[in-house]
């Protein structure tokens, strides 16, 4: 067999394998409302009969939420596991559907066929690509290529609460040698991309106090310190002139981008202009000397997202407040060790109290960046076939928020995780009228045989 054969199988079956994605989305899986936990698991084992028909071993895995989907399949070569959701969001407002979100259908419109649908493109009509990926082979050679493990979860689109118990509890059975996730989209609606770095986030709140109570301005002012003018002072002071942060260490773990992927990122032909533009801005505020798409991917950031103190309400009032307190966010890189800059942040502001202040600190949640290590030979085996089937060359991409189970892959699992998705930009998830394109569909299932075959041979 070769893998040309698995293609031409892919294309022949495409209107199958759309049918079988249409009765999944009739399935109406919302996660977070207790009124739809019969369908959550309907579709779970809908999955479940739908694995073993491609030879699959699957089950049903109980959680204290909805259940999990884990199926093993033995081969030859490299150990792959594969990551989607089966659950939806809610549907509201139903009155600005065009059609019953859980009545999809194939709709022609002006930019090509479309499947249209809650869950079409996040995350049903992603995950379907790789389960018909695998049919395909499994039609054309009895089997499926390598070892794969199938990881479908029930609750992504309500925080994932059992994700890390259930993770953690079967550590061993999850191991695998790369885990592929398929829930992020096209770069720009058009370039295949993998993503291969998110930023950390580290949260602290700081209330700084002055004098023991609120005072009058023309009883104290001038003579009683005002911790707004003090707690204004250490935010201005956590950037110098060049937009770097200036918290001692704070850069330790960043690393340098490697010249490949900066040929890669300038390759993409990002819209700069129009990425600020589209927010009504025109000067990148950062670091300087490095592109918006490096300030968001690839370097940390240090934000103020909330100021709190004296009097806010209507009209006026001449206090001078006790206290004022605010709300400070870090994005992390590289291994950029967030509890070090918990510990030189607090200090830093420690070192900025005049007398008679006193810094108080909350943390909010402490996680480190996730790095995938590209020189993994999966990575540049499955760059080369989405080059090979999409018109753009694939690129290695970061993701400036969070995407946590890719993190969760290798925090607890050690695996490095590959974040393969063929979303477009207008799909309109989580909305009124979410669709997938056709073409996303048919050319996502192709990417994956393709890939599938490429790890297969690495090994
Ligand atoms: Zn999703």
């Amino acid at each position: 067999m070769s893998l040309d054969d698995v293609l031409a199988r892919i294309d022949a079956d495409l209107d199958g394998a759309t049918d079988r994605l249409l009765d999944l989305l009739r399935i109406p899986s919302i996660s977070t409302d207790p009124a739809y936990k019969a369908e959550c698991d309907r579709a779970a084992d809908w999955l479940v009969a739908d694995l073993a028909s491609i030879g699959v071993k699957a089950e049903k895995r109980p959680t204290p939420g909805h259940p999990m989907v884990v199926g093993h399949v033995d081969g030859d070569g490299p150990h792959v596991l594969f990551y989607g959701h089966y659950d939806v969001q809610p549907v509201d407002p139903l009155n600005l559907w065009d059609r019953d979100p859980f009545d999809p259908t194939i709709e022609e419109t002006p930019a090509g066929k479309v499947i249209r649908g809650r869950g079409s493109s996040d995350d049903k009509g992603q995950l379907m690509t790789f389960v018909e990926a695998c049919r395909a082979y499994h039609t054309v050679t009895g089997k499926l290529p390598c070892r794969i493990t199938f990881f479908f979860e029930g609750e992504e689109e309500s925080g994932s609460p059992s994700l890390v118990p259930f993770m953690k509890d079967n550590a061993e059975e999850l191991k695998s040698d790369v885990a592929l996730i398929c829930d992020t989209g096209l770069f720009q609606s058009k370039t295949p991309s993998i993503v291969t770095m998110l930023r950390g986030l580290l949260g602290e709140q700081l209330t700084i106090t002055g004098p023991d109570k609120d005072l009058h301005s023309g009883m104290y002012g001038g003579a009683s310190i005002n911790p707004i003018r003090v707690l204004s002072r250490i935010i201005a002071g956590l950037h110098d002139d060049q937009g770097r942060v200036t918290v001692p260490g704070f850069y330790d773990g960043v690393p340098d981008l490697p010249d490949e992927i900066m040929e890669q990122w300038r390759g993409l032909n990002f819209d700069h202009a129009g990425f600020l533009g589209d927010v009504g801005l025109s000067h990148p505020a950062g670091e300087q000397d490095r592109s918006a798409l490096e300030m968001i991917w690839s370097r940390p950031t240090c934000e103020a997202n909330g100021i709190i103190g004296g009097y806010t309400g209507e009209g006026f009032k001449t206090v001078l407040p006790s206290q004022a307190s605010a709300k400070i966010s870090f994005r992390l890189v590289g291994t950029q060790d967030p509890h070090a800059i918990r510990e030189s942040f607090r200090a830093y502001v420690q070192s900025m109290l005049p007398p008679d202040c006193t810094a108080e600190f909350h943390g909010h949640g402490a996680s480190p960046a996730s790095q995938m290590s590209t020189d993994h030979p999966a990575f540049e085996a499955a760059r080369g076939a989405l080059s090979d089937e999409w018109p753009e060359d694939a690129a290695y991409t970061g993701c400036g928020g969070s995407i946590p189970i890719a993190g969760y892959f290798k925090q607890i699992l050690g695996t490095d995780a590959m974040l393969i998705g063929f979303a477009k930009d207008n799909d309109q998830i989580h909305s009124p009228n979410e669709k997938y394109d056709l073409e996303s569909f048919h050319k996502g299932t192709r990417s994956w045989a393709r890939i599938l075959d490429a790890l297969a041979k690495k090994a």
